[in-house]
């Protein structure tokens, strides 16, 4: 479960922006992650729960926000965010209706979108 190492390196990050700002804990984290960044949310909750329980970090609260999946149309450049995946790729553009060659904008990543402090 590649969970595991992502919460590793999220949690790597939450405290070195903790000692960075001289705080005592971490309340709250938001992590934001794309449609296609492969997350399975309860395996991810589930590796934060397990990695943050007696340690440094625990009772720290982890909220988990889906980013959807934005693409710039591949014929004429209009963005657009399709439903559902795993066809969303090919997904015809609502203004011209080109289903290849789409960008994707946003959708992709894993990032620390919140901390809170304490
Ligand atoms: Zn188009």
């Amino acid at each position: 479960m590649h969970e595991m190492s992502l919460v590793a390196s999220l949690l790597d990050i939450a405290r070195q922006e903790m000692r960075s700002r001289s705080a005592a804990k971490i309340l709250r984290l938001r992590v934001r992650y794309g449609a296609l960044a492969n997350i399975v949310p309860d395996a991810f909750l589930l590796a934060f729960e397990i990695m943050t329980r007696d340690q440094d970090l625990a009772g720290a609260r982890l909220d988990l926000v889906e980013e959807p999946l934005l693409l710039a149309c591949g014929g004429c450049g209009r963005e657009f965010s399709p439903a559902p995946l795993p066809t969303a790729l090919f997904a015809s553009c609502p203004l011209c209706g080109e289903e290849i060659g789409h960008r994707i904008l946003a959708g992709k990543g894993l990032f620390l979108d919140r901390l809170e402090l304490a």
